[in-house]
This record gives C-alpha cells, structure tokens and sequence, in this order.
C-alpha cells in the first residue's frame, strides 16, 4: 500500500468493487452488533484510513493464525485490510529478512511511537530462559517486552497467544505463557480460536480505525460483540438439543438426521465464539455443520478440558458442579450447562469494559 493511499483507493486498485467494500463494512457491523445504520460510518471511516502501523510478531505457533486470515477467501477484503495495515513487520508475510526484518520493525516502533498497534500470534516460552525459540539473537519473551513497551493496544490473536493454547497443553514442556499473562500495562484484546475467525481479527481492526477505540470486551479480554454468545446459544442443530435427539455415534440415524452432537463430546455450550455465525471458508460452513462437535479451541485450557468425544456434562468439575442444580430439579439432558453458561455469560458481561484511546493515552 502507498503510504498516502486511503484504505479506500488501496481496495479499489486491488480490484475490491465499492460494493464488495459496502458488503464488507455492512457484515463487519453486524458481527460488532452495531445498529445496520452503522455500516455507513464504518464505510466512511475504514474508507478514509490510512496505513496505521502494524507490528506483528509470530512466536511459539504454527502459523495457522496467519494462514487462517490470508488464505480463507482468495482474494478476500479481510486479506486485503491486513496487507494494508500490516507491512511493517510480519514474520511470515514480510518480504525482508535478517538485520533488514529487525531494522524494519525498530524503524516501525520508533516512527509510530505510542500509536502502533501489536499484534501478537503463538504463545511465549519462559522456560530455559528463553531458550526454545529466539528470532535475531533474543528470546521471543524480549522481543514481546520491547515491542509492546510502546504501542498503543496489543491484540492476541489465536488461542495460543490469548491464553497458551497447544503449547501450554500439561506438561507445558517450553513454560509456554500468554501475552496477557506477561504484560500488564497495556490494553489487550484476545482473539482466540485454533485458529481465529479471520472477520473476528479484521473486526477488532476495523473497530480501532473507526472509533479510535477497543471494542467491549468480557472478563477474559474478548471481543464481546464476537464472544458473548456461545456456539450453542448460535447452533442450528440446536432445536434437536432442545428435544433431546442426540446422535450416539457418528454414523447413526441421529448423525444422519443432523441432530445434536452433545453426547458425542460438542464443547458448544461452553464455548465462546461466532463460528456458528460467521462460519468459516467465506461462510460456507463450520465444524458443526460438518458432522463434528466444536472441541472448545477458543476457551482457556482446551486441549487439557478432557477428552475432545466425551459429553461435557461429565467432565469440567466446576462445570458440573454448578450445573447439579437444575440437571436435580429434572432438566434436559445438557440443560444444567446450559444455565451454568448463561450465568457465566452474565457474568462476563457484567464485567465488561470499554478501552478508549484516552486508556491507551494513560496506560
Ligand atoms: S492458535 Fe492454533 S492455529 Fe493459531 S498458532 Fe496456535 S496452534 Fe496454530
Ligand atoms: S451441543 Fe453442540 S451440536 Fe448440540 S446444539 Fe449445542 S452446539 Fe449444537
């Protein structure tokens, strides 16, 4: 992108028509849960930004974050917003490598003092001091502490830098850590997802250059326009749940019938997350529509959670123990989850919060 080229002339000279754009903003709206009339200022102002500076460090990962939001649509608005705002420092996109990579990204920091955003994708390994994974001669947890030290919010995307993910999973060989469990001082969004729903990272983008501002997030840092819902608030099997019509196998008449795949080990209750909405492959589907339950990939701890094909109602002890309850009183199968999840989603909202540039100023 040319540095004084608006996103707007950006989009259009890579062959985006003006109505693909509209499509675009009217989509990112909704997925923000913006009033429909909102699109236009997210139009105009998307439309009229210019290049903010992006600095995005990849560490303990497998580049599935990158790959996610670059080769799910082809070309697709979202990949286009990201090479847009992104050029200044990407381990996997970036052309440059060696003293000239590391020179672009202190060059980055330095002119963008303050104001650039970080984006982080991999969780950081502390263990050996550092030792399992260096780029230019330091350690991954160095490069984080220098280069969040002056932007302006840090958005971790996928569910290894939200919350550790596969590389945290017991016995967590590498002390492999968080953003959020390193930095403090900052204003962090997580993004998580094994990987990330691409509209959910362009999303938050396109929040920050419209208003200036983070979007609300809940008690674990998240999006809570992307994340207040679970899968099972969303899924369209949902009225089979409702019913009690469980598939037993995957092969059965009930698998066969689409219905729900609760007791085959679906983690959609309890998990966080727009799949069941925005879907995935430029929205032509999501796991659950593909016949396999959601394995919970955007929660804390998810590889550890339990066995990816056993029911919830059995495994996490907190889980079931809040649900008692209402399983006791003579519920549904699965109903006591449910109002576990509602209130623990209350209890997110309740404690959400709104980052404004004005907390980025003072942080
Ligand atoms: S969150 Fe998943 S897709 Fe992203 S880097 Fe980690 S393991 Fe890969
Ligand atoms: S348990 Fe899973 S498949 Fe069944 S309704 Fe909930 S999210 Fe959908």
């Amino acid at each position: 992108m040319k540095q004084d080229e608006t996103l707007a002339e950006h989009l259009q000279g890579q062959g985006i028509s003006r109505r693909g754009f509209l499509k675009f903003c009217a989509a990112t709206a909704s997925m923000l849960a913006l009033s429909p009339g909102m699109a236009g200022a997210i139009a105009d102002a998307l439309g009229k930004a210019r290049r903010p500076s992006v600095i995005w460090l990849s560490f303990q990962e497998c580049t599935g974050c990158t790959e996610s939001l670059t080769r799910s649509h082809n070309p697709s608005v979202e990949s286009l917003i990201l090479s847009a705002i992104s050029l200044d420092y990407h381990h996997t996109l970036q052309a440059a490598s060696g003293t000239a990579a590391e020179e672009a990204r202190e060059q980055a920091m330095h002119d963008n003092k303050g104001e650039y955003l970080l984006v982080v994708d991999g969780s950081i390994p502390t263990g050996a001091g550092g030792g399992y994974s260096t780029i230019a001669g330091i350690s991954n947890l160095q490069m984080l502490e220098e280069t969040a030290k002056d932007a302006a919010a840090i958005i971790s995307v996928g569910t290894c830098a939200a919350f550790g993910g596969i590389p945290y999973a017991n016995p967590n060989p590498t002390g492999a850590r968080s953003v959020m469990d390193l930095i403090h001082d900052k204003p962090i969004v997580n993004v998580p997802g094994c990987p990330p729903i691409p509209i959910v990272i362009t999303g938050v983008l396109s929040h920050y250059l419209t208003f200036g501002s983070l979007p609300e997030l809940d008690n674990l840092n998240r999006p809570l326009s992307f994340f207040g819902d679970t899968i099972h608030d969303r899924c369209y099997r949902r009225p089979f749940y409702d019913q009690g019509k469980f598939a037993k196998t995957f092969d059965d008449e009930g698998a066969r019938n689409g219905w729900c795949l609760y007791e085959l080990g679906c983690k959609g209750p309890t998990t966080h997350n727009a799949c069941a909405t925005a879907k995935w492959n430029n929205g032509v589907s999501f796991p659950i529509e593909s016949g396999h339950g959601c394995i919970g990939c955007s929660e804390p701890n998810f590889w550890d959670a339990g066995s990816f094909y056993q029911a919830i109602s059995s495994s996490p002890e907190d889980l079931s123990r809040a649900a008692t309850g209402a399983i006791i009183a003579g519920a549904a199968a699965g109903a006591g989850v449910g109002l576990y999840n509602k209130y623990k989603q209350s209890r997110a909202k309740d404690k959400h919060y709104t980052v404004t540039t004005k907390d980025m100023e003072d942080s």
